[in-house]
This record gives structure tokens, sequence and C-alpha cells, in this order.
């Protein structure tokens, strides 16, 4: 085992850490950022480039966090640079109708039959907020149902957890979300049949949508059984509800159209964002033409942004899902990422470590567990965390930068090269080896 005796420098990044949390809360834009589940200070990043980023002190990563999903192709992809540069010269926001909004939602509809209409916001969080209200506002219910274990954004009806019971109005989960609110939102249990029928049961005519995330991916990785994405499907149509699917994270990440082609199951809303923005903050929703008619300006309920279909970010958004849309692209990057998983299998089958890797597409996940199968976030152990904790520090030390908590997914991009990957695979054999010493 090639021991590394010393951390990675973290000098600059450390200095730069103080300096933000005289301006930010807790020193960052977004929680996660801070690094609290992790060792050390955050490292603040200078540039990407590929699969790899460099920090302040001027250490130098392969990157599986990419952005948190978005970067399918890697940072500084040419075709994106040079779209984003090109609108650049022209203006970076009108407020006004561009062709650029047209060529991003004709290369989005006319690749994906589950849709016939979008609206484009400016992240993830809005486009889920907007679907619940477009749900809310077309079945002229009020309650929703979510799953514990998924995360759809920041809006208040979904910052809401579980309460005791099986089916219990849901508690807040954040302070500032009204009492009121989160007695709209029932969270249930990923995976189980029974919770989502009293659900339906107990709440008949009253539930406006049912909302999961394609492959719940923000709390481990939580893969369902196609059969119980069905069940949801054929439950929500008797009763009158919406379904949802959260494609935040599988949108253009499992193929084209997304987990909802993955099992097969046509939802009434899908919501997009990380890669449909090429990296640049754009978020959307869609459905079928009758769904979608409800919106604003044609329909009743109200949904605008100044920023919507920002031309600068349709530019990288239209170049990035033009590379997508080409035959073989999603074929590739799944192979290259089971490659990579299957060898790190190996080893941890031969070393008979207790720690298993779930993957799909080229999404994949470190738990350390010896069940086979984790598909509720209440079949996770919080303590193996400690583990992650330890791994994702050597992993550092030996240039490799995993999402800073062992709850979040690494994502592999078609920027990542085969040396990239066995650098990767040698890295994690050693961080391996000292989590389990
Ligand atoms: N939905 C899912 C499934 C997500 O993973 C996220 C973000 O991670 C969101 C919604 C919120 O998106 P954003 O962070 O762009 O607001």
């Amino acid at each position: 085992m090639a021991k590394v005796e010393k951390d990675i420098s973290r000098e600059k990044s450390g200095q730069l850490f103080e300096e933000a949390k005289g301006y930010f809360p807790g020193g960052v834009n977004s929680p996660v950022r801070a690094f609290k589940s992790v060792y050390g200070t955050p490292l603040f990043i200078e540039r990407g480039d590929k699969a790899h980023l460099w920090d302040a002190d001027g250490n130098e990563f392969i990157d599986y966090c990419c952005s948190w999903g978005p970067l399918i192709l890697g940072h500084n992809n040419d075709a994106v640079r040079e779209a984003v540069a090109e609108q650049l010269h022209k203006g970076l926001s009108f407020g006004a109708p561009t062709a650029l909004e047209n060529k991003l939602a004709s290369l989005i509809i006319n690749n994906n039959q589950y849709l016939e209409k979008i609206r484009f916001v400016s992240s993830g969080t809005e486009a889920v907020m907007s679907a619940i209200r477009l749900a809310r506002g077309y079945t002229k219910r009020d309650k929703i149902v979510k799953f514990e274990g998924c995360y759809h954004g920041h809006s208040d009806a979904l910052l809401v957890k579980a309460g005791s019971g099986l089916v219990t109005f849901g508690e807040t989960s954040s302070a500032g979300v009204p009492k009121a609110f989160a007695e709209e939102t029932i969270v249930i249990a990923l995976n189980d049949y029974e919770a989502l029928k009293q659900v339906f049961a107990d709440f008949k005519d009253q539930i406006a949508t049912v909302i999961i995330e394609g492959v719940p991916a923000n709390n481990g990785l939580l893969m369902q059984d196609r059969e119980y994405v069905q069940f949801l499907r054929e439950i929500t149509q008797e009763n009158g509800a919406l379904l949802i699917f959260d494609e935040v994270i599988t949108g253009f990440r499992l193929g084209f159209e997304g987990a909802a082609r993955y099992y097969d199951v046509k939802p009434d809303i899908i919501t997009y964002g990380k890669i449909i923005g090429g990296g640049m903050p754009v978020g959307a929703y869609g459905a079928s033409n009758e769904l979608m008619s409800h919106i604003s300006p044609d329909g009743g309920v109200y949904q605008a942004g100044t920023l919507s279909g920002n031309p600068v970010a349709m530019s990288a958004g239209i170049a990035a899902l033009s590379i997508l849309a080409q035959d073989g692209f999603y074929e590739n990057l799944e192979a290259v990422t089971q490659k990579f998983v299957q060898e790190i299998q190996a080893y941890i089958a031969q070393k008979e470590y207790r720690v298993k890797v779930f993957t799909i597409g080229s999404i994949f996940w470190f738990a350390f567990t010896d069940q086979d199968k984790i598909q509720r976030a209440d079949e996770i152990v919080h303590e193996s965390m400690e583990q992650y904790k330890v791994m994702h520090r050597e992993l550092l030390n030996r240039g490799i930068y995993f999402g800073p908590s062992g709850y979040e997914v690494g994502f592999i991009s078609a920027a990542h090269t085969e040396e990239d990957l066995s650098k990767t695979i040698i890295a994690l054999q050693e961080s391996l080896d000292v989590v389990f010493a």
C-alpha cells in the first residue's frame, strides 16, 4: 500500500474559507459545500478542465462530484464553452423570447416521448416548486405525497420529513416552514406498498400528486424496483392524482429520456435541472399539452422568471444536449462506468471489505454495508458515514475528489479517460485499505 503520510495542503483554501465566513452563513452559498460531514476545510476551486479540478493551493484532482451532476461532459467542454462565448458577445439577458429557447425546447421535446411542452426556469428547486403548483392547480387538491430519502430542492412544501407512524402528516425539516404547510405534505417510506395504499385510503380525493426522484440519488442511491414505480403510476391514476418524476439528477443522465424511459413509466409531469443547462443555471418542467395549458399566460397557474430561458444558459444547454443526443453517447458512458465499478467491486470482494458499490447509468454510490440492496432511507446505517469520511480524506490525499458526504452519489463524465479511471481505482484500493486497516 502506497501510504500517504501527509494531508494535502489546504493553506489557501483555509484562508479563503475564513474570509468567506465573514460574508456567508457557514462560509458557503450552499450548505453541503461546507465539508461538515468530512475532514478538513472545504477546498476552494480555481478551475476545471475535462475530468480535472485545481484548487487554490494548486492541488489537482480527478473530479467525481461534477458540480453535483450537471457536468456529464466534464469541465470546460469545448462545444459548451464556445457556445457560451459566442452568446456573450450578443447579450447576457433580454427578458424577451429568443430563438435559443425554441432550439433547446425542440431538442428536448423531439427526443422525448414523455413530454409535449416545457417551461424553462432557473433551478431544480424552481422546477419542482412549479410542478407542484401545477399539480395542485390542475387537480384542485392541496395535499402532496413525497418519500423519505428523496430531495426535491428547498421550497417550503418539500422541506418536510416523515412524522412517526406509517402515514402521518410530515414535520418541517427546516425552521421557517409553517406547520400548516407541512400538514399538506405526507411523507412515506420508499418501496412500501402498504403505506401508499393507506395514504390513498386515508386521504381519498385530497391528493394532488405523488412526487418521486427518478431514481432517488440524494440520500444514497436508493434503487426502486420497476414494479413499485409501475404501482405508483397505477395508484395515482386510479385516484385522480398526478405522478411527478423529479428528474433533476436522472434527466439526461440515465439517458436522454431519463428514468421515465428506464422504468418505461409515463409520469404526468417531469422536472429537470442540472445537466439540462450544460453547467449553467437552468431548470425545466414539462408535461402534456393539456396539462401545460394550465400554466400562465394560457391558464390560471401562475409561474414566471426574470432570467428564465436566459440566452447564455440556453446556449450552454443546446451545446451540451446536442452531444448527449448523439447515438451511442449513453451506451459508452454506461459501459465505462460498469467497467470502473466492476473493477473496484472485484477488489472489494477479494479483500472481503464490508462495502458495496451501487450503480446505475453513470451514477455510483459507495455504501459501507453488507446489504445487497438498499431501497429505503432508513436502511442506511448512519454510523457507516465515519468510514466514508476516512475514505474521502484518503481519496483527496491521492488526488481524487468525491462529494463531501457519504450520502452523496458520484458521477462519471464523458471526459473521464481510461487513465483517470485507472488512477482512481488504485487510489480507491489504497483508500479502502486505510479504511479497513
Ligand atoms: N431535485 C433533485 C432530485 C435534486 O437532486 C435537486 C438538487 O440537488 C433539486 C431538485 C434542487 O435543484 P437545485 O439545487 O438546482 O435547486
